[in-house]
């Protein structure tokens, strides 16, 4: 891999370098590693600056975030405005799941922490981490969906996963005409695990982290 090291009077070191495969100019903040620029193959370094100097005030607060948090964050993107994002559709898309499904809970709560991507109490209080705005609809709604069924079977046992697989199978085969739910339908075709939908979408989350 080509590199440079370039010295923002702001940002401080920043790292540039060139990627064949890259096709725009991109901006990452790495916790403990400061900020990569990275620029596709045939553009300058200069290039590649003067993105990152019209991004400055952006790369600033996360370079800060990163710090305190210890992650990334995609470009344009901040705790809060996911936090009002998360408010303004979570809550509404879990009641509409829980009517749908026949399930009753007390109250849904939008958290942010590092560690899970909803839990559920044993009072019926459903938590969701603002992080699952920043994942594909199917599976926030795989999320959600397993947060629900623990109001049924608190634990992962054998009858949590076989209650969870009917519900996603259904609710796959009801938005089967939308294409982020297509996308899914091969590798679940293809599965041949004992719960193929639920085996598929956990994969496909593990791409995700919550930052
Ligand atoms: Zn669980």
């Amino acid at each position: 891999m080509i590199g440079k090291v370039h010295i923002d009077p702001v940002l401080g070191e920043v790292t540039l370098r060139k990627s064949i495969r890259s096709r725009r100019i991109s901006i990452r903040v790495h916790p403990g590693r400061g900020i990569l620029v990275t620029v596709p193959f045939y553009t300058s370094y200069a290039m590649g600056i003067a993105f990152l100097e019209s991004r400055r005030e952006w790369a600033r607060a996360a370079l800060e975030r990163s710090t305190a948090r210890n992650a990334d964050l995609p470009e344009g993107e901040t705790i809060e405005s996911l936090r009002a994002a998360a408010k303004a559709y979570l809550p509404d898309r879990l009641r509409s799941l829980a009517t749908k499904y026949g399930f009753r809970f007390n109250r849904v709560t939008i958290k942010h922490n590092t560690s899970n991507w909803g839990s559920c109490s044993s009072k019926g209080n459903i938590n969701l981490n603002l992080n699952l705005m920043r994942v594909s609809r199917p599976l926030q709604d795989y999320i959600l969906l397993h947060e629900l069924t623990h109001l049924r079977h608190p634990d992962h046992g054998p009858s949590f996963h076989a209650e969870l697989e009917r519900l996603l199978a259904d609710h796959f085969a009801v938005n089967a005409e939308e294409s982020d739910f297509q996308s899914f339908l091969p590798a679940v075709a293809k599965s041949r695990a004992q719960y193929p939908v639920t085996r598929t979408l956990e994969r496909a989350l593990k791409a995700y982290r919550p930052v």
